[in-house]
């Protein structure tokens, strides 16, 4: 791990940085600021220690400040800065790419790299277009997403993305969506360890969509395996699969956004390879890099990227990328990562520690206004009965505890969502249960 760098101050001047998706008067108001982190924990500018009980946003999966990847990245930076990759290339792209071909499921093994998540999804949803046109089908322009899915801001990704408030700022969406249903099924599967049983028969609304508009007008359909900002829903038993059978029988193409579910989150490489399911694009960013430079990427089927490459003429195939595709600095961090991945065989370590998880979150069931627990690999959910007229506000309040307790949480709606690095141990998750379990008790009224 890195030496502990020393706290900053807080800066005199909040108003300039309009912050994402925050709350930005109330923060401002009472500004929680984290100055440096190490393995499991944030400090404080006021240098107090915070346990990360969310790998900062569902992303630094080997721990901060691993020094491999800060080393890999200091070394990059004073060789080489930046370099194009548009008609230019540079080593590290490529090693970074086939790296990272060497852990994506059989069959994907062609990378595109983005900034992030949101163009991942975006690049996806794009890749999917231009492969059905390039293959003559060029009607096949409706893109179908999942009511609660995130697929970060793009105008693909929030207008695919089922989650209220994110598209109804905004007003105007991506013409020709469809949604399916969510899998979110309390009634059924409250407090269900792992994989419900119930709700696999919900991915059949793809036939409706299918008999509604027709196959030949549908592209693709875009799920994360996992879906996990909305707040932690776990697919039903089967439910994949019979995604993917429908797919195939159309000649839809499958894209699993796997931005929070990659890198070991699920106990396997990728969510697909935990869950037995392999689509024909997937989405990565986050944990690509352990989210010390930022970087996204899709991984596509060799039939896909033959369809549009070897089917174009002469010259550019794909119209699109960005500057910063395959930056040589978020190259160096992907290859330290995959490295450390392999090294500590992080998916080995989530997996070996997800009894474990799986019993403590499930230890909080009983506590005052929990109504629900979910959990698959090292991620859980658990959600708390909204106090009355003032939705959010109990899980908003438990988060404050939480942190000003030493351990941060994650909110989204009135659920508490934990997805800590992949190299948590067992002390840690009680002090996370303990913390949790205390905020969530002292928020009973
Ligand atoms: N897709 C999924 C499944 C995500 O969870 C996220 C972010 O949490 C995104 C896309 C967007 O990623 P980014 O914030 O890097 O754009």
């Amino acid at each position: 791990m890195n030496e502990i760098a020393r706290p900053a101050n807080l800066p005199n001047n909040l108003d300039a940085f309009w912050m994402p998706y925050t709350a930005n008067r109330a923060f401002k108001a009472a500004p929680r600021m984290l100055a440096r982190a190490a393995g499991m924990f944030y400090y404080t500018n006021d240098n107090r220690e915070v346990l990360d009980g969310t790998a900062g946003l569902w992303c630094v999966n080997a721990g901060h400040g691993r020094r491999e990847i800060v080393e890999a990245i200091q070394q990059q930076a004073a060789t080489m800065d930046f370099a194009p990759t548009f008609q230019m290339g540079h080593p590290m792209a490529f090693q970074a790419a086939a790296r990272l071909a060497e852990i994506l499921p059989a069959g994907l093994d062609r990378v595109f790299f983005t900034n992030s998540g949101s163009e991942s999804a975006d690049t996806a949803l794009k890749i999917a277009l231009a492969y059905h046109r390039a293959r003559g089908e060029g009607q096949r322009v409706r893109l179908v997403g999942r009511e609660r899915g995130y697929h970060g801001v793009g105008f693909g990704g929030i207008s695919v993305g089922g989650i209220s408030p994110n598209r109804k700022q905004f007003g105007a969406l991506l013409p020709y969506v469809d949604h399916l249903p969510h899998t979110h099924a309390p009634e059924h599967n409250a407090f269900t360890r792992g994989t419900p049983a119930w709700g696999g028969h919900l991915a059949d609304a793809l036939e409706g969509i299918v008999a509604l508009h027709g196959a030949d007008t549908i592209a693709a359909v875009m799920v994360e395996p996992v879906a996990g900002s909305t707040g932690v829903l776990v697919p039903p038993e089967g439910y994949l699969r019979r995604l993917r059978d429908i797919c195939t029988r159309h000649g839809i193409l499958l894209i699993f956004d796997e931005v929070i579910t990659g890198f070991g989150r699920m106990g396997a490489n990728f969510g697909a390879e935990r869950l037995g399911v392999v689509p024909d694009l997937m989405t990565m960013a986050k944990g690509l890099t352990n989210a010390a430079v930022p970087m996204g990427a899709v991984a596509a089927s060799e039939a896909i990227y033959s369809a549009i490459v070897d089917g174009a003429p002469a010259g550019i195939e794909l119209f699109h990328g960005y500057t910063y595709s395959g930056h040589p600095l978020a190259s160096a961090a992907a290859i330290a990562t995959l490295d450390l991945h392999r090294a500590e065989d992080l998916p080995g370590r989530a997996l070996a520690m997800e009894p474990y998880w799986e019993g403590a979150m499930h230890s909080l069931r009983g506590l005052p206004n929990v109504v629900d627990i979910r959990n698959a690999g090292l991620i859980a959910g658990i959600e708390l009965q909204p106090r009355a007229g003032k939705p959010t506000d109990r899980a908003v309040r438990v988060f404050q505890r939480c942190f000003d307790n030493g351990l941060l949480v994650r909110t989204t709606g009135d659920i508490v969502a934990l997805s800590p690095p992949l190299i948590v141990e067992r002390g840690h998750v009680d002090r996370i249960v303990e913390t949790l379990g205390e905020a969530i008790r002292a928020e009973a009224a």
